[in-house]
Formats: structure tokens, C-alpha cells, sequence
């Protein structure tokens, strides 16, 4: 069998797949025990005589789609990942066959251009000056800078180790005094705490910003804040804040935050992960407004962008602190030579790195910005179509009024019969929702991803909820 051959059974199977799922004719999820699937798979025999080719690869490819979570059917409303668009995922398997490293530039030119010039794209949507295109040359005033990261908990670590070595430029070297706290909201996403205790600062040394019954920081409470952490001995490395929060999606107020910050010289770093995308939007980009204060951006591609997981940006408004962040040397990469294009290196954790700009750029070309800023819109929008459907319901209650793509819910009962409502669903496997905690309760969690959900699956999932309760009455209600 030839590669091309391969490729059209494979073509063929998964086009099959897509199509069915977005006529809603298979579930979003059937779950099957490991062992059935290890089984059901055949990865003991395949492991061992190999050959996974023609109808062999068929079959395995068919056993596969048959055991995933299915993004592509409109009853997906779960976590925060893409579904994504076909063009970019042509783009993850030019990347999967030509593989190219391209963290330096000879290792990946085409790639590396793509990644400069998606980075340039981001810039400019937040309001920061791009990079020069031409190798070498100087910009005429400071221009921001970025890279592709793995994910958005990779961008975060970046920003801070950039922040850190803005700080202490002796740091990575040194270590670092011991002395240093860092800012953030309640709601903040974990990869921060991780990221805080990874350089070695402690979680107990977050300090955490009171947010508001909407889960926003309330920035009135700052000054307070600091100088609680001036009492204590210690010296602030960063302030985070949400665009948006990952449990309920609501925007943290930018403008007064990064005020502040500019005030006290503190570095701002705006966790955009999923939010960011708003920035393309005329009419939600107002969410981010302040943007333009931040230090640093996290946004991921791979969440609201149509691009197939991995790909993340961690943007700067200054170029020089993320070429100065990692002030490690690795010397048998880094050689004198006439350089015909950028190194992203040194400015990233990772060392092999996949063309990640490429899946995304190829989103961008196949929609358009445009097109891109309709999907936001249009997922923004659906979530606030539901929650007026939600409002005209009695015993539904909904956590906050959607400032994003994101909306929580909760039954009559206690936190328990929440879980036990999302399982039920789960297990008819029409729609996959999550469930979240936020202001110490616990709702279920509706994530609008999928490009063709409707209005009308929202209601026939809350009809299978109610099916659901009627199976499962809460002991506690009735
Ligand atoms: C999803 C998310 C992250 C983590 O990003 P990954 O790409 O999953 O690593 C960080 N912060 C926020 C606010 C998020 O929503």
C-alpha cells in the first residue's frame, strides 16, 4: 500500500466520521471501559506484527473513531477546546509528515515566517507595535515580540519567568531571594499556581484579589493588597488577571488594573487563554478594554481560534523581555552566522517545537479574520440567547449573565445532584457539558465550541435533564 492510498482510506473514514456527527447521528461520547478499548482496538496484535496498512489501517482507524469524544457533533458543549476547522487540520498533518522544528529558523523557514508573522498578526489586534519583518533590523520605537507556546499553561510559566528576569535580570543565575509574591485573582486558572511554584516562590505567596458576585476582581481592593505585601517583606513580580475566567468566562475590568499597575511599576500579565479572541471582535472586543496596559498576553489559538490543540501564544509589548527571559545559553545552537531569518529559541521553554503557527494560520487563511471574528460572535451570542431562553425558567438558575462563550446553570438541590444530573447526560451521550464550582456551589457548565450548535439542542438538553431528575429525584428536594 502506498502513502497516498493510506491516506484516502484514512480521507475517506474520517470524513465519514464528520459528517455523521454534525448530523447529530452518532453520540458526542460513548464511554467504554479501557480494557474493552485496548481490546476493541487490537493494540496487542498490532503492536506485535505491525502491518497497519489497507484494510488493516481502515479497521483500526474505524475502532478509533469509534471510541472518541466527538467535538465535531453540536451536542459537544464541554471543555474549552477547539473544534476544529478541516484547513487547519491539513495543517497538523503537513506538520505531522514534514516535521519541522523550527524553534531555529534553518530548522523550519517556512514555518518560522509563518510563526513571525502570526505573532505579528496577534500584536497588532491587541494595539502593540509588531516586530519588523526584515531580519536584523532595528525597530524605530520598541515593538512588541512573541512565540508560540505548547499550550497556554506553558505561555503563563513564560510570562513570569519573563517578568522575573525583568525584575532580577541576576536571577537566573542567583536564584532568586526568596521574597518575591505575585497577584492574583480568586478565580485565576491552576497553570498559574503551577507556574508559581515551578520558579520556586510558593502558592502561599499568591495573594488573592477579592472578586466581585460575578467572579471579576474588584481592582478597588489593590492598594490594600500591596501593601499588605510591602507589610510582609516582600516585592510583587506580577499582578494576573482573567480575559475571562475559565470557570464562569468573565472578564476581569483591564483598564483600572493595568492603571494600577503602571502606577506602581508592576508587571501585568492578562491570562487570555480562551478570552482573547474577543480582540478580533468589533463588538466584544470592548471586554478587553485596557488590554493595551498589560505587560503580557496569554492567548490561546487552540481554544476559540478553530485550531487543532497545540498552539498558544504568549504575546509581549516589549520585545526585549521575552528575548531576555531565558538568559541560559545554549551555545551549538546559537552561532555567529548571517542569519536569514529568526530564531525563536531562546525565547521559549520548549526546544523541539511543532509548526504550530501552521494549523493556525491555515484557519486564518481559509476564513478569513473576518470569518474568525464571526465565529467569536457568533458563540458569544448563542450564550446569551440561551440565557434569555434560561431566564423564562422558574427552578433554573443560571451563575452570571454570560460576558463570554461560557454559561453555568444550576437545578433545584445540592451540589451532589448537579453531578449526578451531568452523568446522566453523560451517559445518554447526546451532549457532553462539564461542571464547574463557583462562589462555593457547584453548576453545571455549558462551553458554546461547536460552530452549529443551536438554540434548539440547548433546549433538548435541558429536556434531557429534566428526564434525568425524573430518574434521579435529589433526596434532599422532594
Ligand atoms: C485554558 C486556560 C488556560 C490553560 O491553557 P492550556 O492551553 O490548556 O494549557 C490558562 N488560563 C485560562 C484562563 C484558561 O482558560
Amino acid at each position: 500500500m502506498t502513502f497516498r492510498s493510506d491516506l484516502e482510506i484514512v480521507a475517506a473514514a474520517l470524513d465519514r466520521q464528520v459528517s455523521a456527527a454534525r448530523e447529530r447521528r452518532t453520540p458526542v461520547l460513548a464511554q467504554r471501559p479501557l480494557v474493552e478499548l485496548i481490546e476493541d482496538l487490537r493494540l496487542d496484535c498490532l503492536a506485535r506484527e505491525g502491518g497497519l496498512t489497507g484494510d488493516v489501517l481502515l479497521r483500526f482507524t474505524e475502532a478509533y473513531l469509534g471510541s472518541i469524544i466527538n467535538l465535531h457533533q453540536p451536542g459537544y458543549m464541554g471543555h474549552q477546546v477547539a473544534v476544529p476547522h478541516p484547513s487547519a487540520s491539513l495543517g497538523a498533518l503537513i506538520d505531522g509528515l514534514t516535521n519541522n522544528p523550527m524553534a531555529i529558523y534553518e530548522m523550519g523557514p517556512g514555518a518560522a515566517a509563518i510563526e513571525w508573522f502570526v505573532i505579528n498578526w496577534m500584536l497588532e489586534k491587541i494595539g502593540w507595535t509588531p516586530a519588523p519583518i526584515e531580519a536584523g533590523k532595528r525597530a524605530e520605537r520598541i515593538c512588541g515580540g512573541g512565540v508560540l507556546t505548547h499550550g497556554g499553561s506553558l505561555a503563563n510559566l513564560t510570562a513570569l519567568i519573563a517578568a522575573r528576569s525583568a525584575l532580577r535580570p541576576d536571577a537566573w543565575h542567583q536564584g532568586d531571594q526568596g521574597d518575591l509574591a505575585v497577584i492574583a485573582p480568586e478565580s485565576n486558572h491552576y497553570s498559574i499556581d503551577r507556574a508559581v511554584g515551578i520558579l520556586g516562590i510558593g502558592t502561599r505567596n499568591i495573594y488573592r484579589v477579592p472578586c466581585d458576585a460575578r467572579g471579576a476582581m474588584r481592582p478597588e481592593t489593590l492598594p490594600q493588597i500591596l501593601e499588605r505585601i510591602q507589610a510582609d517583606g516582600r516585592t510583587p513580580l506580577a499582578l494576573v488577571a482573567n480575559a475571562c475566567s475559565t470557570s464562569v468566562g468573565v472578564y476581569d475590568p483591564l483598564r483600572p488594573i493595568g492603571e494600577f499597575c503602571r502606577e506602581c511599576g508592576i508587571w501585568f500579565h492578562v491570562d487570555g487563554a480562551h478570552g482573547a479572541s474577543a480582540l478580533l471582535s468589533t463588538e466584544y472586543r470592548h471586554r478587553l478594554d485596557g488590554v493595551e496596559l498589560a505587560s503580557s498576553l496569554t492567548w490561546d489559538a487552540h481554544k476559540m481560534m478553530r485550531t487543532p490543540s497545540v498552539c498558544a501564544a504568549l504575546l509581549v509589548r516589549d520585545h526585549r523581555t521575552i528575548d531576555s527571559a531565558f538568559s541560559q545559553q545554549a551555545s551549538y545552537l546559537f552561532h555567529d552566522k548571517e542569519q536569514l531569518g529568526f530564531d525563536f529559541l531562546h525565547r521559549s521553554v520548549e526546544c523541539t517545537k511543532s509548526a504550530m503557527g501552521l494549523r493556525f494560520f491555515m484557519v486564518l487563511a481559509a476564513l478569513g479574520e473576518q470569518g474568525l471574528a464571526r465565529y467569536v460572535e457568533h458563540q458569544y451570542r448563542l450564550a446569551e440567547q440561551v440565557h434569555d431562553y434560561l431566564k423564562g425558567i422558574d427552578d433554573i438558575e443560571v451563575a452570571v449573565a454570560p460576558e463570554s462563550n461560557i454559561l453555568c446553570l444550576r437545578l433545584p438541590g445540592t451540589d451532589a445532584h448537579q453531578l449526578t444530573l451531568r452523568d446522566g447526560i453523560l451517559n445518554r451521550g447526546d451532549f457532553y457539558i462539564t461542571s464547574t464550582e463557583f462562589q462555593g456551589r457547584r453548576w453545571l457548565r455549558l462551553v458554546f465550541m461547536n460552530p452549529e450548535t443551536t438554540l434548539d439542542d440547548v433546549k433538548r438538553l435541558v429536556e434531557q435533564i429534566r428526564d434525568t431528575e425524573r430518574v434521579n429525584p435529589d433526596s434532599a428536594v422532594y
